[in-house]
């Protein structure tokens, strides 16, 4: 397995919008035990493929604190959502910051999984919300779209001084 270089806002492929898995291969599956040493590493709780620039529709999460409860989407479709979740999101590619963003608290999920095989599930709390984050990658959409275009600009003028300053260091 190898650790993938995660891409940061606004990095413009972070706005492309991924095509749907046609094979779950050996290839797909290789890329599926990168993505989760990634985000283990980062760490984080949720990797879409989008951030690791493959624009195929493909995530990974696990949000249980001990690292037990791994799940793969593959091209995930969500079927019925409902209930409000209110949350303070973060995200690999947009280090450092954290925002209160409303999602539906309830989902039912369909999907391929790491076998290829139809899958579906109804997940709530943070899973729910994590799962919807990350099929917005997948859309070319960001946790910080949903904030003020004033908020946003804040985010992305910091972003772009720290890396900055971090291409100075030798
Ligand atoms: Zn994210």
């Amino acid at each position: 397995m190898a650790k993938l270089k995660i891409l940061e806002f606004p990095d413009p492929r972070l706005r492309k919008k991924a095509s749907p898995v046609d094979a779950v291969d050996d290839a797909l599956r290789q890329l599926i035990g990168d993505m989760f040493e990634t985000m283990y590493a980062a760490p984080g709780i949720g990797l879409a493929a989008t951030q690791v620039d493959v624009h195929k529709r493909l995530l990974v999460t696990d949000v249980s604190p001990d690292k037990t409860e791994p799940h793969v989407l593959i091209n995930p479709e969500i079927l019925e959502k409902d209930g409000v979740a209110l949350t303070d999101e973060g995200c690999l590619s947009v280090p450092g910051y954290y925002e209160e963003v409303e999602r539906a608290g309830h989902i039912r999920v369909r999907f391929l999984d790491r076998a290829g095989e139809p899958q579906e599930m109804e997940v709530e709390g943070l899973l729910a919300v994590c799962i919807q984050h990350e099929m917005d990658h997948l859309e070319g959409k960001l946790f910080v779209d949903y904030l003020s275009e004033a908020k946003r600009q804040r985010i992305r003028k910091k972003l772009e001084k720290d890396r900055r300053q971090a291409a100075i260091v030798m």
